[in-house]
């Protein structure tokens, strides 16, 4: 059974365990709503504000005159919204009262794609004319400060994020508030530490900063739950409306469960038996360098190791597009991504990469590698092993010397087909299928390379053969001959197996099935 290696932290990680025995004891013992005044609800505001201040100080949001708020939210993308309906109605106060306001919300141009479609969003809504502009970076993945500095008296908002989720580039915070303090300037400033959480030491009221969003799930916390930090004295406007909790700043029952298992995650790492030290992940980051370079001597890293996290690795392998990359990998059981989660739909370049200057083919080629702080040595032995796998497979079946043209993925280069949709076999009918059709043939639709690399599969003692989609109409010719034979093709999410059979319905053949789902939903981890 292929084991998975998940190395894509960035995008979110699984839930530690010690947070799910906290989110079930919230469940069954801390139900009560923690504006309630009986004590069913004061045992549970009890819980929620001991979370509260385990944040505030992990994060230095600061004590006295100078604690900021930490505000318990849905997550980064939440708080962005908070943060910059925040700064937008303070500066239109600003313009109402005749003080000077830039014209500019800067973001970095490698930003999150939350931050600059909030502030174009809400610069719409509120109808303020600001004009939304990218603050360049260089090709370390930096931003540039010489053009913050030219920039720094027309902006109104700065945003800049803390570390990048798809290179892992460590921002030079320090050297922008610098910027900032030197220009004088009055300029709101958000941080996105998204991935800064657990990886980067934050003391955030020590420093400018008006605004940091974070997000639970990206640190072994559940989806659904995250913070917003807000500077003291920095200005504010709730977003949502309502019963007042929160103390009037976002209203709505707190999600209980979600702040449970958030500060499980924190007092892990308060107490630091849990995640590993800077040091260990530096240590396991190097292994995976070393041996992807050994399994692809011709690699290229995107990702400035210098100052970068130790947790992300963004690659590229000439004349291996990216999707090629993620499927070879998938198949041997390691998922990677080629940026962020939300766009890994398109197959686009990375526009972080294109902000970056790097050549295009790197832009097109990227693999982002992604782990979280509870990685081990045996985690980290696999994944290398799995690489090799990968790499070997890929070797074996002519991937790394045929290069391919295309920038396209696979997935794209189907026969041409129209309309009659292909049937559908859903994973739990196979067996039965194959038990009343013992001469019904298993066809793995995917490139020789991911069939190369993943473990065979099999129903019922029929293993699947491989005829890879972009082959069909000529390796299908010898191994697809009976025309009258039951057919069941698959692939991983049942995208290239439903073109397939498509085709091959409109070659001629009469008994043709799809596995909907692909292996993903069929799979070992599927069931
Ligand atoms: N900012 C960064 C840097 C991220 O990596 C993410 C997650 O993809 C977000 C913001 C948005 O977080 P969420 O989807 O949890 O709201």
């Amino acid at each position: 059974m292929t084991h998975e290696i998940y190395l894509d932290a960035n995008a979110t990680t699984a839930v530690l365990p010690a947070a799910m025995v906290a989110a079930q004891h919230a469940m069954a013992a801390l139900y009560g709503n923690p504006s309630s005044s009986h004590s069913t609800g004061l045992v549970a505001k009890a819980m929620m504000e001991s979370v509260r201040t385990r944040a505030a100080r992990l994060l230095g949001a600061g004590q006295g005159d100078s604690a900021g708020r930490l505000l318990f939210v849905s997550g980064a993308t939440e708080g962005i919204q908070t943060a910059v309906l925040s700064a937008l109605v303070a500066l239109r106060e600003r313009r109402a009262r005749g003080e000077a306001v830039g014209n500019l919300l800067l973001y970095g141009a490698t930003d999150h794609k939350a931050v600059p479609e909030s502030l174009a969003h809400w610069n719409d809504v509120l109808a303020l004319g600001f004009e939304v502009h990218a603050l360049p970076v260089g090709q370390d993945g930096r931003h540039d400060l010489d053009v913050l500095r030219a920039l720094a008296p027309q902006a109104a908002m700065v945003c800049t994020m803390a570390a990048n989720n798809e290179t892992g580039v460590v921002s030079d915070i320090a050297g922008i508030e610098r910027v900032l303090v030197e220009a004088q300037s009055r300029a709101l400033w958000l941080v996105d530490c998204v991935q800064a959480l657990g990886k980067l030491p934050l003391n955030l009221a020590a420093t400018r900063i008006d605004y940091a969003p974070f997000s639970g799930h990206k640190l072994y916390a559940p989806k659904g739950i995250g913070l917003l930090y807000v500077r003291a004295d920095s200005p504010f406007t709730p977003l949502m409306a309502g019963g007042g909790q929160e103390g009037g700043q976002r209203s709505g029952t707190e999600n209980m469960a979600g702040i449970a298992a958030l500060g499980a995650v924190l007092a892990a790492l308060d107490e630091g038996h849990t995640f590993r030290t800077m040091a260990q992940l530096k240590g396991y980051r190097d292994s995976l360098v070393a041996r992807l370079k050994q399994a692809f001597p011709a690699i290229v890293f995107n990702t400035p190791l210098d100052h970068a996290l130790p947790t992300t690795i963004n690659f590229s392998v000439p004349g291996l597009p990216s999707q090629t990359v993620l499927n070879l990998f998938d198949a041997g059981g390691i998922r990677v991504s080629s940026g962020s989660a939300c766009s890994a739909a398109k197959a686009e370049p990375s526009f972080v990469l294109v902000a970056m200057n790097l050549p295009e083919w790197q832009t097109t080629s990227a693999v982002r590698l992604s782990f979280g702080p509870l990685v081990d040595d045996a985690f980290v032995a696999a994944a290398c092993a799995a690489i090799d796998r990968c790499a070997e497979a890929a070797r074996s079946s002519g991937l790394l010397t045929h290069q391919p043209t295309s920038h396209e993925a696979p997935d794209t280069d189907a026969p041409t087909m129209d309309g009659s949709p292909a049937p559908e076999m859903s994973p739990p009918d196979l067996q039965s299928f194959f038990t009343r059709h013992p001469t019904a043939l298993l066809i793995d639709v995917r490139e020789t390379y991911e069939h190369a690399a993943a473990e065979p599969w099999a129903v019922y003692g029929h293993v699947a053969r491989n005829v890879p989609l972009s082959q069909l109409a000529t390796m299908g010719q010898s191994i697809l001959a009976d025309r009258e034979r039951a057919l069941v093709l698959f692939c991983r999410s049942g995208n290239r197996s439903r073109k397939a059979a498509q085709w091959l319905l409109q070659a001629g053949h009469k008994r043709v099935w799809h596995v909907a789902g692909g292996l993903a939903l069929a799979g070992p981890s599927g069931h």
